[in-house]
């Protein structure tokens, strides 16, 4: 991509509307623009984290064995009478009358409406277990939308569902849920701890959140610091195996870690002194085990071999896949802008021509741009008449983790300058050894999407 033909507002100033630095960032970086309180278009830059992000959900959950799927963003209000939700959900759900007079609303989540479709459908074991998901816009009216995307009204969610035969079936869902998410997190540059919980309106005394620590989040969390040292790592794991995902889960939350509404100062106590810590966090997901609470009220059940009908067993998970622009950019920037990780940036290399319309700097830049999206990468060749010094601040602004600087003078030399956004260091590189750098580098991160 040539930047003088993107579209990528920055701004110059620092937006005064907003208060914290991902938000700030997103604005002056052109990823977002306001159009409504807690709703915001996605500008060119900023969509492409965002499908970058939705991608690893994807590819995640299919690893897990999950079906995807799509439901509409506005539902008839009637299963939600039927569940019992519609009065209980108060303030937050947005409701809508059509021009017939029916009760509508955007959706919040979906427990009915995948819950429906379960019970016209599914009636006997052999089809258990089942799990589907879908990544859809989501509208929650909040009563104080603020900090950008962190807290949007509307926000994009990955919300996943499962339907099980027995309490121990689902709990191993909840299981692989907890597995995936950890990878997902991860492949994302971030460390997001499963914590305890509460089930709040969708309820469940089974649920972990996921939380990046972060001193902006706005959840109060209580943890056992040795929980900072786990990751999960390329290991391999098999999705089916019962004891393989319970051995996860258990090493991932067997020690102290748990939100402000279920923490228990005595269990802290317990932790040694020298590990205790009480911080702040973002929720970017989080897993529930509700067991029969939606299929008794809309009536779910299955046949079993035995020939009795059972109400199934459910749970669901979310991820806060709009949110996590900003848990990522909250841990991850320094003063000059963004620093993206490699599995999320929307470009995998910025080029910077120190000379444009210089005959032979333009070449240079023009071999790099076509060699890199030759091996399937995507660059952002900055071609425009300004100093070098303006070009430098907005790669730095948007974060690219890598950038090749060409100029005539190394060029006389054979060379160009491939820098890290993370560490500021440069190397000087034949075109082609960068290139082949940057092909080894993000070897490691590719997204394949849907
Ligand atoms: P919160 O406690 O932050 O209000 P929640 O617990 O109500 O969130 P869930 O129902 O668990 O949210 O939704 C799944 C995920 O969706 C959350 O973990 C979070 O990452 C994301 N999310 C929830 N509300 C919002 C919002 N208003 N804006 C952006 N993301 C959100
Ligand atoms: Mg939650």
């Amino acid at each position: 991509m040539r930047l003088s033909r993107y579209f990528l507002p920055v701004l110059k100033e620092t937006p005064s509307e907003a208060q914290i630095v991902s938000h700030r960032l997103m604005l002056r970086a052109g990823m977002i623009k306001q159009s409504a309180a807690g709703i915001y278009s996605w500008l060119p830059l900023g969509f492409k984290v965002l499908r970058k992000i939705e991608n690893i959900v994807h590819e995640e959950q299919m690893r897990a064995g999950h079906i995807p799927m799509q439901m509409p963003t506005l539902q008839s209000a009637d299963l939600w009478k039927e569940s019992g939700r519609y009065d209980a959900y108060g303030e937050e759900m947005l409701r809508i009358t059509d021009r017939h007079g029916r009760d509508m609303l955007y959706t919040p989540t979906a427990e009915e409406l995948i819950t429906d479709i379960f019970r016209s459908n599914v009636s006997s074991y052999k089809d258990l277990p089942l799990t589907m998901y879908q990544i859809q816009w989501k509208f929650r009216d909040e009563i104080r939308p603020r900090f950008g995307v962190m807290r949007g009204r509307e926000f994009y969610m990955k919300d996943g569902y499962n339907f099980d035969l027995s309490k121990e079936d689902a709990l191993h869902a909840y299981n692989r849920h907890l597995v995936s998410y950890l990878r997902t997190y991860e492949r994302m540059g971030l460390q997001a701890i499963p914590m305890r919980a509460d089930g709040g309106p969708i309820g469940g005394d089974y649920t972990h959140e996921f939380l990046v620590l972060a001193e902006t989040g706005e959840s109060e969390v209580f943890y056992d610091s040795a929980v900072t040292d786990l990751s999960f790592g390329d290991r391999e794991i098999d999705y089916d195996s019962v004891e393989q995902c319970q051995g996860v889960l258990e090493e991932f939350t067997t020690k102290y870690a748990r939100t402000d509404e279920t923490h228990d100062e005595a269990l802290f106590g317990a932790v040694p002194e020298e590990r205790r810590r009480t911080a702040r966090g973002i929720e970017v997901g989080q897993i529930f085990y509700f067991g029969t609470k939606y299929s008794d009220a809309l009536g779910a059940q299955v046949q079993t071999a035995e020939g009795e009908k059972v109400s199934v067993h459910m749970g669901s998970h979310g991820i806060g896949v709009s949110r996590l622009l900003g848990a990522i950019i909250e841990a991850s920037h320094d003063d000059n802008g963004i620093i993206w990780p490699e599995g999320v940036t929307p470009f995998h290399a910025g080029i910077v021509n120190l000379k444009q319309g210089d005959a032979e700097a333009d070449a240079a830049c023009e071999a790099l741009e076509k060699a890199l999206e030759a091996a399937g990468l995507e660059p952002l060749y900055d071609d425009r008449k300004e100093r070098a010094g303006g070009k430098f601040a907005t790669m730095d602004l948007i974060g690219l983790p890598w950038r090749i600087t060409v100029g005539p003078r190394g060029l006389k030399n054979g060379v160009v300058e491939l820098t890290s956004r993370r560490t500021g260091e440069s190397e000087e590189l034949a075109p082609e050894a960068a290139v082949a750098k940057l092909i080894e580098i993000y070897a490691d991160h590719r997204v394949t999407g849907l």
